[in-house]
């Protein structure tokens, strides 16, 4: 099986590029130069001394003893929220804020959720000089007050989205719109989603953390491969970035939690593996959340970060051809799991984190397996929820 992107951008049945002709020169030209750019000497020193001076990397694989302890079995923790900004998105937003530059654009535009990946871009954007015009829906702009109040001090324009449910698909869909108007800005996508080459860029860029995961196990564990890599799934990248160099080892079993809401029994979740339809979302083909007349379904999870009604084309192919295992996690499940990492080893995840962690007890490990969970991100932006939960 070969799990990377294909010439003409598919993953199997799923990718590809549906974009409007607008944007077809922007995104012929991308997809030509691409490549050739993240390959080249000049952008792999300055992405990767950026990655070790400025983001702080590479981040640790901490060895969990108590949770291990309570899930018999040996359980690593990913510790992306180490980064600088807290989260995995500042490993994609230098590498494609470079890319960027290196195309000649001078003006980034990009979408946010959980305000996360708008966060990591302002402050790339203001590191190297460049103006950065942030979409973000207006439920999300309420629920994720300080990521917003973040971006304005790091000098980016925050643009609240009131059309739709006011969450990450609304500003997705205005961020394109914007591009379609002004195709000389740069669309920095923050997950891997959209339309060829989007997806793979920013596998590629997040990569990075299965790479350090396979060099810390060689050195801690005297193996480079794990027996499981857990993480959750909003669009995909911190997935992608944990699996990447594990998807040709296929002794190696990759877990995708998606957030199950309310319950998948009902409409209240944002699971579009386990509940969605083929269809296209955004620019490529993949595994949408559809109502009965076919319109793309208003999402709904505790985590904006996990809040949308598709996923990135890579993950509704691992999940089709069966090499990796879909879970799912309620947001009940998902803030024990965050009390329980909080409580038990001293670190407070994000909420969409919490996910990934929460498939800790849906599992049945055996004592000598290495299990190792991404924590994407730091949970200082979730707070107000989990204090308003746990009515603290
Ligand atoms: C954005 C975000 C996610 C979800 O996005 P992916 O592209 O699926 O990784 C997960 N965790 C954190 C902390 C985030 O900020």
């Amino acid at each position: 099986m070969n799990y990377n992107v294909d010439e003409n951008g598919y993953y199997g049945p799923f990718g590809g590029a549906f974009i409007p002709d607008e944007l077809k020169e922007n995104i012929d030209q991308l997809t030509e130069r691409y490549v050739e750019i993240l390959e080249s000497p000049k952008f792999k020193t300055e992405f990767a001394a950026l990655l070790k001076d400025y983001a702080g990397r590479p981040s640790p694989l901490y060895f969990a003893p108590r949770l291990s302890a309570k899930y018999g079995t040996r359980i690593y923790l990913k510790r992306e929220e180490l980064n600088h900004t807290g989260s995995h998105k500042i490993n994609n937003a230098i590498g494609q804020i470079l890319l960027a530059r290196e195309m000649g654009c001078t003006h980034i535009i990009a979408e946010t959720g959980a305000g996360q990946h708008g966060v990591a871009t302002a402050t790339v954007c203001a590191k190297l000089g460049l103006r950065c015009t942030v979409y973000m829906g207006a439920v999300d702009v309420e629920r994720q007050a300080l990521n917003v109040a973040r971006m304005k001090m790091l000098g980016a324009t925050v643009e609240p989205v009131t059309s739709g449910g006011g969450t990450l698909k609304d500003a997705v869909d205005l961020a394109f719109a914007y591009w379609v108007a002004h195709p000389e800005a740069y669309y920095l996508l923050g997950s891997a989603v959209g339309p060829h080459p989007f997806p793979d860029i920013v596998a590629r860029l997040q990569s990075v953390i299965s790479a350090e995961i396979r060099a810390q196990l060689l050195e801690q564990e005297g193996r480079e491969l794990p027996d499981y890599v857990i993480a959750c799934i909003g669009g995909g990248s911190n997935a992608a970035g944990a699996f990447y160099h594990f998807l040709d080892e296929e002794a190696v079993r990759l877990v995708q939690v998606e957030a199950g809401g309310h319950g998948t029994q009902g409409d209240e979740h944002a699971a579009s593996l386990t509940c969605g339809t083929e269809g296209i979302l955004h620019g490529s083909r993949s595994m949408i959340l559809f109502d009965q007349d076919g319109e793309v379904r208003e999402p709904y999870s505790i985590s904006a970060g996990l809040d949308y009604p598709g996923i990135g084309p890579l993950h509704a192919y691992l999940a089709h051809t069966g090499r990796s295992t879909v879970l799912v996690a309620t947001d009940r499940q998902a803030l024990e799991a965050a009390r329980e990492l909080s409580q038990l080893e001293g670190i407070i995840p994000a909420i969409e984190s919490a996910h990934a962690l929460a498939a800790l007890p849906q599992m049945k490990f055996r004592p000598e397996d290495v299990v190792v969970v991404n924590v994407s991100g730091r949970g200082d932006k979730d707070m107000p929820t989990y204090l308003r939960e746990f009515g603290l």
